[in-house]
C-alpha cells in the first residue's frame, strides 16, 4: 500500500538556494485540528481521513513533513506602506514543499508538473525572523484567512487557499494572550513582487549570480504564464502577464467590495492569486474611500485606491526587470512603460464587464453609463454594496420596485429615474443572481465568530464558512451575512494578522 504521507518535492529549494533558508517547523504542544478543507484536500488528491489522524495533523503542522521534504523559509523584500524593507522573508512561515496537483492550478509548461506550494504560517522562528518577533500566529487571524480566502474562491476570484487550521496549544502573546494556530495554505506559488525585489538587490550587491532574475522569470512563466514561455523577451512577457493578472484580480476584488488592506509589494503575487489576508474586509456602505485597517491611517489601501496602488506595485516589479527588458536603458524604460500602460485597459475590461454582469445586461456604452450613474447613487446614499445589488436582482423586472432590504438604495426620485434607464436595457435576473453574491463574510458576524473560536467554539466559523462557500444561494441561516447588522457598519476596524 502506498504511504498516505503526501510526497513533497523541494523544487523551489533546489532551484533557488539563494532565496531559501532551510528551516524546521516548531513542535506543537497540543495540536488540535480546527478545520480541514475537505474539498481542497480532494482536489489535491490528499487522503482526508489520514489528514484528520494524529499523523496527518503532525504533517499539517510541519512536524512530520515526510522523509523527502526540505522545508525552507523564502526570502523576499518589500515596500510596506511605501517604505522599502530590503529583507523581509518568511519570518513566521515555511514552504514545506510542493505538491504535484492532479487537477487545478495553472496549466503547467511542458516538462514541469503542476506544482502547488504547501506553506505554513505560524510555524515558528526562521532565519528571516526579525528581532523581537515570535514566529507565531493566533487562532483568530488564521481562521480569518481561511474564511476570507474560501469566500474569494467561491466568488471565482484567484486566491491562495487554506488547507487546514490547527490550534497549537501554545499561547501567543499579543496585546493579550491568545491561543496559537498554524495555517497550512496552498498556492500556485509564493513568488511575489518582493521576491524579484530581493533577487535584484542580491545581484546588485554581488551576493547572487547575474542569472538569478532571468531564472526567476523563467520559473514564473513556467509555473503561471505557460503560454508565454517561448517569448522573445521573457522578462517583458512576464511583466505584461503580471500586469494583466493583477489588473484583473484588483477589478474582481472590487466587484465584490473586497478591500485587501495591505497591498505591500511583498503581498502581491506573480501568479495573480490573492495572498496574505491581514486587515482585509468587505465593504458594507459603498464609499471609495473606505478603509478598515487600523494601521492604514492615510487611506493608502482604501477600496477605491486599489487600482492605483496595484499599478504602483507593478512599477516596482518593472524596476527589477529593467536590465532584462532591452540592452539599451532607454529601450528598457520604453518597453516597461508600454507594458504598464496595459494595466488600465485590462482593469477596465474586467471592471466594466463585471458591472454589466451585475446589472444583468451585456456590456455596451449604455451599460457603462448606467453603471457609472449607479455607483454615484450608491456612494451618495452610502448604500450597502452587496445588499444593493441583490435588491436589484430581486426586484427585476417588477415595474414598481418592491422594497428591498433597508440597506439598499433609497426610493428617491434620482434612483427611480436611474431604474427606468436600467430597466430599458432589459436586464436578465438570472444573470444578475449569478453575478451578485448574497453572502459575504461581513465584518461583525465574522469577528464574533472568530471571538467564539478563540473561546473554543468553532461552530459559528463553520456556519459562516458554509454560507460563503455557497454565496449565490439565499439561506435563511445567513441573513446576517446578506445585510449589515445596522444601517451602516461604518467604523469597523480590522487589525493586522500578526
Ligand atoms: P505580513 O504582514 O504577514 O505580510 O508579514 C510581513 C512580514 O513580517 C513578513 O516578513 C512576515 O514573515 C513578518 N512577520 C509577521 N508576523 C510575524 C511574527 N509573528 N513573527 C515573525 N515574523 C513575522
Ligand atoms: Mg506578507
Amino acid at each position: 500500500m502506498s504511504s498516505p504521507v503526501p510526497a513533497l518535492t523541494s523544487h523551489f529549494a533546489d532551484a533557488f538556494p539563494e532565496l531559501s533558508a532551510p528551516s524546521r517547523a516548531w513542535q506543537t504542544p497540543e495540536p488540535r485540528l480546527l478545520h480541514l478543507n475537505a474539498a481542497l484536500a480532494a482536489e489535491l488528491g490528499l487522503d482526508e481521513d489520514w489528514l484528520r489522524s494524529a499523523d496527518g495533523v503532525r504533517f499539517l503542522t510541519g512536524e512530520a513533513p515526510g522523509p523527502d521534504a526540505r522545508p525552507v523559509a523564502q526570502g523576499y523584500a518589500g515596500h510596506q506602506f511605501g517604505g522599502y524593507s530590503p529583507r523581509l522573508g518568511d519570518g513566521r512561515a515555511l514552504l514545506l514543499g510542493e505538491l504535484t496537483a492532479p487537477v487545478g492550478g495553472a496549466a503547467p509548461a511542458p516538462g514541469l508538473p503542476a506544482l502547488r506550494d504547501l506553506h505554513l504560517k505560524g510555524s515558528g522562528l526562521t532565519p528571516f525572523s526579525r528581532q523581537g518577533s515570535d514566529g507565531l500566529a493566533a487562532v483568530g487571524p488564521m481562521l480569518r484567512e481561511l474564511v476570507v480566502s474560501e469566500a474569494l474562491h467561491a466568488l471565482g476570484i484567484p486566491t491562495t487557499r487554506a488547507l487546514a487550521v490547527v490550534a497549537t496549544g501554545r499561547t501567543v502573546r499579543r496585546q493579550r494572550p491568545l491561543p496559537g494556530a498554524v495555517l497550512a495554505r496552498v498556492a500556485d506559488s509564493h513568488l511575489r513582487v518582493g521576491t524579484f525585489q530581493y533577487a535584484a538587490a542580491l545581484v546588485e550587491g554581488g551576493h547572487a549570480p547575474e542569472d538569478l532574475v532571468p531564472r526567476l522569470v523563467a520559473e514564473s512563466l513556467a509555473r503561471h504564464h505557460a503560454d508565454r514561455v517561448d517569448a522573445d523577451v521573457p522578462a517583458l512577457a512576464l511583466l505584461e502577464a503580471v500586469v494583466a493578472a493583477q489588473a484583473d484580480l484588483t477589478a474582481r476584488w472590487m466587484l465584490v467590495g473586497f478591500v485587501h488592506g495591505v497591498m505591500n509589494t511583498d503581498n502581491v503575487t506573480i501568479s495573480g492569486q490573492s495572498i496574505d489576508f491581514g486587515p482585509c474586509a468587505f465593504l458594507d456602505a459603498f464609499d471609495p474611500r473606505a478603509v478598515f485597517s487600523s494601521i492604514d491611517r492615510q487611506g493608502r489601501y482604501a477600496y477605491g485606491a486599489q487600482p492605483q496602488i496595484a499599478l504602483w506595485n507593478l512599477n516596482r516589479l518593472a524596476e527589477t526587470l529593467l536590465p532584462h527588458l532591452a540592452t539599451e536603458p532607454n529601450d528598457a524604460v520604453a518597453a516597461a512603460t508600454a507594458a504598464l500602460e496595459g494595466f488600465a485597459p485590462a482593469f477596465d475590461a474586467t471592471w466594466q464587464s463585471g458591472l454589466a454582469a451585475k446589472l444583468g445586461v451585456p456590456r455596451t456604452e449604455a451599460s457603462d453609463d448606467v453603471a457609472a450613474r449607479l455607483l454615484g447613487l450608491l456612494a451618495e446614499a452610502r448604500a450597502d454594496w452587496t445588499a444593493s445589488w441583490t435588491d436589484l436582482a430581486d426586484v427585476v423586472p417588477g415595474p414598481s420596485p418592491t422594497p428591498g432590504t433597508s440597506a439598499g438604495l433609497p426610493d428617491s426620485a434620482g434612483v427611480r429615474a436611474w431604474r427606468e434607464d436600467w430597466l430599458a436595457l432589459a436586464p436578465d435576473p438570472e444573470r444578475m443572481r449569478a453575478a451578485n453574491p448574497r453572502h459575504i463574510p461581513r465584518n461583525r458576524p465574522l469577528q464574533e465568530a472568530l471571538d467564539a473560536a478563540e473561546d473554543g467554539d468553532i461552530a459559528p466559523v463553520e456556519r459562516i464558512l458554509a454560507a460563503v462557500r455557497d454565496p449565490f444561494t439565499p439561506r435563511p441561516d445567513a441573513t446576517d451575512l446578506a445585510v449589515p447588522s445596522g444601517a451602516d457598519e461604518g467604523g469597523f476596524v480590522t487589525f493586522c494578522g500578526t
